[in-house]
């Protein structure tokens, strides 16, 4: 595995626990409001190896929990190999996934050594490449979804709330989804970095936080387990 990004500490990242966030460099989607654009877009700026595994070694007992974003981790074949090493460290771990690859997720489950899991699902399935480009696949996404579902392990849902997607449009989301113990719905922030073609849809008004929890409200009948970041 390779990183390009580190977060030290964050109390947003792991519910409840002082997290380390670990960023991967490559994205196998392209959503016009990717925060990591520069993540995707090419592979610089690696972050040396040996410097990564001192930093784990000296944090035991003050970090809670290690965080493997992206970019997309699942990319990396070796993905359960790092977090068997960083389980054997002593740290809680959590994974963060576009869930395009449901055969990692459901390898990573069987080997035990990842704690919680955080999915985004971005649009009602038959929106999905219009926000997140034309390789995406979201019955992917509600396979892995109904994976975690499946299994005992600990899970969330993630969907930025993004200025293209209606009430209607949320609530077809929420019932595509099984019944998800934790839906999370973050607020979309203009990126900093995007493409000149993707201008249109970054420049729309984003929705206030009152109308967000307006729109929670109602999803609420559709998923219980509604939490709002923000
Ligand atoms: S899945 Fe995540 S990292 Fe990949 S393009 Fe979308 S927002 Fe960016």
């Amino acid at each position: 595995m390779i990183f390009s990004g580190i977060v030290k500490s964050s109390l947003i990242d792991y519910p409840g626990k002082i997290a380390t966030v670990l960023f991967v460099p490559g994205c196998n989607y392209n959503c016009f409001y990717c925060h990591n654009r520069k993540l995707i877009e090419e592979i610089t700026d690696i972050l040396d190896p040996n410097e990564i595994d001192a930093f784990l070694e000296k944090r035991q007992g003050l970090i809670d929990s290690i965080v493997i974003s992206g970019g997309e981790p699942t990319l990396y074949d070796d993905l359960p190999e790092l977090f068997r090493k960083i389980k054997s460290l002593g740290y809680l771990t959590k994974l963060d996934s576009n869930g395009s690859n449901p055969q990692m997720i459901k390898k990573l489950i069987e080997e035990g050594f990842v704690d919680y899991f955080a999915i985004d699902y971005k649009a009602p399935s038959s929106q999905y490449s219009l926000y997140c480009g034309e390789e995406c696949d979201p019955s992917k996404v509600l396979e892995t979804i109904n994976i975690l579902h499946s299994s005992q392990c600990p899970f969330e849902v993630r969907t930025t709330v993004i200025p293209q997607l209606t009430l209607d449009n949320l609530i077809q989301m929420c019932q595509e989804l099984p019944k998800i113990p934790r839906y999370v719905l973050n607020p979309y922030r203009k990126p900093l970095h995007y493409l000149k073609e993707h201008e249109g849809l970054i420049n729309a008004t984003p929705y206030s936080e009152k109308e967000i929890k307006e729109f929670s409200e109602i999803i609420k009948l559709y998923q219980e387990h509604v939490v709002l970041m923000f």
